[in-house]
């Protein structure tokens, strides 16, 4: 992994990107593409060098709150993000803002913010949004290695959902 200065987080339509690369192992994944001109390895894990500050700044400019998106080109819950936290202080900072969120995942490490989750989803509104590729476990774990299976995702799902 490695830290990059960025001066903006969200885009145009308020969707944000903490993380650059992914090391879930999707055997079909397309955000390797060339097209996305990434500079280094896909594994290598480009971190957003105080993401969540660049967002407090950005949303505190916004003249009322807004819904933010993320998780479309790398899962925001990524095996670094149990360490680093840096997800975790953007919901943050969702919050503080009154603003909403919509995130897409495939990993059971978004049971950890569950309750910043419903806090924001009482405020605003949270959106999660979990792929379900296939019912069987063991294909799972070959079209998706580096990630909980889809029954532990089902589980997630069910706790979202209480
Ligand atoms: S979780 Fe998404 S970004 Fe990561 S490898 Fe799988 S398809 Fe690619």
């Amino acid at each position: 992994m490695h830290y990059k200065d960025y001066k903006s987080l969200l885009s145009n339509k308020n969707g944000i990107n903490i993380y650059r690369g992914c090391t879930h192992g999707c055997i079909y994944c397309d955000s390797r593409s060339t097209c996305y001109q990434m500079n280094h390895s896909f594994t290598d894990i480009e971190i957003k060098k105080d993401s969540y500050k660049i967002l407090d700044y950005e949303l505190s400019k916004k003249r009322k709150p807004v819904m933010i998106g993320t998780g479309s080109m790398t899962d925001p819950y990524l095996h670094l993000e149990k360490e680093l936290e840096y997800t975790k202080r953007c919901l943050e900072v969702i919050h503080k803002h009154h603003c909403g969120v919509s995130i897409q995942t495939k990993s059971d490490l978004i049971l950890r913010d569950i309750e910043l989750l419903n806090k924001i989803n009482k405020d605003s509104k949270c959106v999660v949004e979990i792929t379900l590729t296939t019912s069987d476990d063991n294909l799972c774990k070959i079209i998706e290695p580096n990630v909980c299976e889809t029954s532990k995702r089902v589980e997630i799902l069910k706790n979202v959902m209480n």
